[in-house]
C-alpha cells in the first residue's frame, strides 16, 4: 500500500477518531492530526506513525503548515448536531463554511487532494425514495426555518469544491453521511438536548428520563454504523486508479431504514441487556414532544432519508454489513466501556 501522509482536522471527534483508529491498525499511513482536543485519541498520542497538533481551525498560520506537509486532506472539523442549527446559526456557517472555505483553497493551491465531507442533509425535503448524488434536487425550507443553515453552508461548498474540479484541476471527492451512528457520536452526559438522536435516547435512559419523540417519531433514517462508514473513507483515500477523484458518493445503509419510534423501542427493548442502563431502564416511557418545544422555533424536518448507494458499492468495491440491531449492541457496548472507565476514575 502506498504510504500516504493524511491530514485529518477534527480528529478528536466522531468520525475523526474512528478513521483514525483505523488508519493506524490497519494501513501503513502517517497520519496528522489537528483539534482544539485530543481527549477521545489519548491511546494513539505516541504512536509513531500519527503526529498531533493542537490548534484553532481558524488559525490560518497553522492550517497552512499542516496542509503543506500532507497528501490528502480530510477537514472534518465542523458542527453537524440540528439542535444547534437553531442556537446557533451563525457559529455554524463560520466554521462549516468560512473556516473550511480557507482549507479548500488552500487544497486547491498547493494541488493537495481533499475529501469533503458533505451531509445527507443537502438533499434536504426531497421526495425521492432514493436520494441521488446526480439526479435528486436539493430541497430546502425557507430562510426563517433556520435549520436550513447547515444544509445551506454545505451544498455551497460542494459547489465550489466541484467547480474547483472542473476549473482549477482540484482533486477532491465529496462523501455524504447518512445518519452515521456509534460509539463516541456526542456526548452522553448533556442533558441540553444537543446530542443527535441515538445518543440522546440513550443519555435519557442511563439517567432515567423519558425518551422524547419529536413531532409522533415518524420520520424515518438510514442508520449506518460508523465501521461502515469508515471502511468506505478508507476506500475514497485509497483512491485506487484515482477512481473516487472528481466523484460524489452517498455513504449509508438504505437497508437500515427506519422510523424514529421504531428505534426508540428498540433501544429500549435492549437496555435492560447493558450495565449501568438497566438499573432506571424500567422506568423509562417513550413520550411525544413537539419540536418547536425539543428544538425551538426555525425546526423542519426531513420525513424520509434513504441513499442510493449503486454508485458507490461500484467505484469503491463496498457495501455496508452492519445491521442497526448489531450497530446499537456496539454503541451500547461502547458506553458501557467508558461509564465503566469514569466510575473507575472518580
Ligand atoms: N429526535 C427525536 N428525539 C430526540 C432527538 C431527535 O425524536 O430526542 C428525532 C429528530 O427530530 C429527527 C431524528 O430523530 O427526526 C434524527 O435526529 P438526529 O438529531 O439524529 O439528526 P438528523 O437525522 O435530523 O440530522
Amino acid at each position: 500500500m502506498e504510504k500516504k501522509r493524511v491530514l485529518i482536522f477534527g480528529v478528536n471527534g466522531f468520525i475523526g477518531q474512528h478513521l483514525l483508529k483505523h488508519i493506524l491498525g490497519k494501513t501503513n499511513w502517517l497520519v496528522i492530526g489537528n483539534d482544539l482536543a485530543n481527549n477521545s485519541i489519548r491511546l494513539f498520542l505516541r504512536n509513531p506513525r500519527f503526529e498531533f497538533h493542537r490548534g484553532n481551525i481558524r488559525n490560518e498560520k497553522l492550517i497552512k503548515k499542516l496542509v503543506s506537509k500532507c497528501d490528502v486532506v480530510v477537514p472534518l472539523a465542523g458542527i453537524a448536531t440540528p439542535k444547534v442549527y437553531i442556537t446557533d446559526p451563525l457559529r455554524v456557517y463560520e466554521i462549516d463554511f468560512e473556516a473550511n472555505l480557507f482549507i479548500v483553497r488552500l487544497c486547491a493551491k498547493l494541488k493537495k487532494r481533499i475529501i469533503w465531507p458533505s451531509t445527507s442533509e443537502v438533499y434536504g425535503m426531497s421526495t425521492d425514495t432514493e436520494f441521488h448524488p446526480e439526479t435528486s434536487n436539493l430541497v430546502m425550507g425557507p430562510i426563517v426555518k433556520m435549520r436550513w443553515i447547515y444544509a445551506a453552508s454545505k451544498q455551497l461548498m460542494d459547489r465550489i469544491i466541484f467547480a474547483y474540479g472542473r476549473d482549477k484541476g482540484l482533486d477532491f471527492t465529496i462523501f455524504r453521511p447518512f445518519n452515521w451512528i456509534g460509539y463516541g457520536q456526542d456526548n452522553i452526559h448533556d442533558t441540553n438536548g444537543n446530542p443527535r438522536v441515538i445518543t440522546q435516547f440513550l443519555g435519557n435512559i442511563l439517567r432515567g428520563e423519558n425518551m422524547r419523540l419529536v413531532d409522533g417519531g415518524s420520520n424515518r433514517r438510514s442508520f449506518t454504523h460508523i465501521d461502515d462508514g469508515i471502511g468506505a473513507l478508507i476506500k475514497i483515500i485509497e483512491n485506487r486508479k484515482n477512481i473516487s477523484s472528481g466523484k460524489i458518493y452517498n455513504i449509508g445503509n438504505p437497508k437500515n431504514n427506519h422510523s424514529i419510534r421504531n428505534l426508540a423501542e428498540s433501544i429500549l427493548k435492549m437496555a435492560p441487556k447493558y450495565k449501568f442502563f438497566r438499573d432506571r431502564a424500567k422506568n423509562v416511557s417513550i413520550v411525544g414532544i413537539t419540536s418547536k418545544k425539543h428544538y425551538g422555533e426555525g425546526y423542519e424536518d426531513i420525513l424520509n432519508r434513504t441513499p442510493y448507494i449503486k454508485n458507490t458499492m461500484k467505484d469503491l468495491g463496498w457495501k455496508p454489513k452492519i445491521s442497526l440491531a448489531e450497530g446499537l449492541k456496539l454503541t451500547f457496548a461502547g458506553y458501557v466501556e467508558q461509564i465503566q472507565k469514569e466510575k473507575r476514575v472518580s
